[in-house]
């Protein structure tokens, strides 16, 4: 791809809210109030201490934060470098989608909504939405597609328990993408009282920019943490699995200019980059516009988008968002292509050596480590973004 501006040295958004040649906000005319108040706000909200204290005091004694940086010595000995992981999958709820849920419901108070609206694929966001509407005693409604609902029960059933209403998308393929539609929606018909949670760094600006900052706290920690283990704050890697890209942005955020440390993000492969069945989005993907701002997506000749494919229903996504789309182009970012195969062969080795069975989408990010070339001397972050008892019916599959 070619970058016809300025080299960027900056990887924060601009105040349009772009990454480079990546994101914006391409909305329907519809729903630019309701992104209009967010935008105009949302800085400022985050900003007051009393926010700062409320956010804070969550995330240590709701969620559990901060979360450990484990160093991993059977793991470590077997790959030769120094391995540790940010593990999120303590925090509650089983992965880091909670840090975000916990910001967004905050901010929606401030804004005085009395409505929580999101859309869920796999139903992993749509628990986290839906504990922390609990939490705060917010009205919850979750849409997802027919066919997810079929295949993932048990989140349904949690939401269902933590009180949120659960509606089916029955349009297109009945799946994520018919329930983003389905949310944006009602969100239009109801711009006054409801605030939509997106759970990944995508959407119309600010939302990219908003989950950054909610997610950066894993990078914040592990600064302070690895300069306790290592005497340095900053490691030679973090990796990290990229669905959407919120865990990614977390772990990287407070690395993204210290150009010493090298970003490296693992994208589902599938059956493989040339299979026809992957969601390897830079591998195959071209610029375009996607869920309200410019990004990489897979698409075909004609500009429809290319149904995703990956084992892992948290990667299953045709697109990433800006801010990865520009670390991509930029050169900032280093992507690998994980295949199903390979993601279940190094979940099924990070647990027999580590005693920690990680979510199918981590285990992207630990494959990513065979690839690298790392050396004795190097010092790698992993981001376990999550854990992996919601995929044992998947891993059972292949013992
Ligand atoms: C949802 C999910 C992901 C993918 O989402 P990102 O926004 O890319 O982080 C990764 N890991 C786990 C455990 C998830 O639940």
């Amino acid at each position: 791809m070619q970058t016809t501006l300025e080299p960027q040295t900056s990887f924060e958004v601009t105040n349009k809210g772009f990454y480079g040649h990546f994101g914006g906000a391409f909305i329907p005319e519809m729903l630019y109030p309701n992104v209009e108040e967010l935008r105009q706000n949302y800085l400022a909200i985050i900003a007051e201490p009393s926010f700062q204290a409320e956010f804070q005091n969550l995330l240590t004694d709701y969620v559990g934060r901060p979360t450990p940086l484990f160093l991993a010595k059977r793991l470590s000995a077997q790959v030769g470098a120094t391995i540790y992981l940010k593990r999120e999958d303590l925090c509650h709820t089983g992965a880091h989608k909670i840090n975000n849920t916990i910001g967004q419901i905050l901010v929606a108070q401030r804004l005085g909504k009395k409505r929580i609206v999101a859309e869920t694929g796999a139903g992993q966001h749509g628990v986290a939405t839906a504990t922390v509407c609990a939490l705060m005693g917010l009205e919850c409604i979750i849409y997802m597609g027919s066919v997810d609902i079929e295949r993932q029960k048990p989140n349904v059933d949690r939401m269902r328990m933590l009180g949120a209403e659960v509606r089916p998308a029955r349009s297109g393929s009945q799946t994520l993408k018919d329930a983003t539609n389905e949310a944006m929606r009602h969100w239009i018909n109801n711009p006054v009282d409801t605030h939509y949670i997106i759970g990944s760094v995508v959407g119309p600006h600010p939302y990219p920019d908003m989950v950054a900052r909610f997610q950066a706290v894993i990078s914040l920690e592990t600064r302070k943490q690895l300069l306790e283990k290592e005497g340095r704050e900053n490691p030679d890697y973090v990796v990290a699995c990229v669905g959407g890209g919120s865990n990614a942005a977390g772990a990287f955020y407070h690395y993204l200019n210290e150009p010493s440390v090298r970003l490296i993000a693992a994208e589902a492969a599938g059956h493989g980059v040339e299979s026809g069945h992957s969601a390897a989005t830079t591998a195959l993907g071209k610029p375009g516009v996607l869920h309200g701002s410019r990004t990489i997506l897979m698409q075909t000749e004609d500009g429809q988008v290319t149904e995703p494919y990956s084992i892992s229903a948290g990667l299953d996504y045709p697109g990433i968002g800006p801010l990865h789309a520009h670390l991509f182009d930029s050169g900032r970012g280093e992507f690998y292509s994980i295949t199903d195969d390979d993601a279940l062969k190094a979940g099924f080795n990070l647990s027999k050596q580590e005693g920690i069975i990680p979510a199918l989408e981590t285990a992207h990010a630990l494959a990513a480590l065979n690839y690298m070339s790392l050396t004795e001397s190097d010092v790698v972050v992993v981001c376990l973004s999550g854990r992996g008892d919601k995929d044992l019916s998947t891993y059972t599959k292949y013992l």
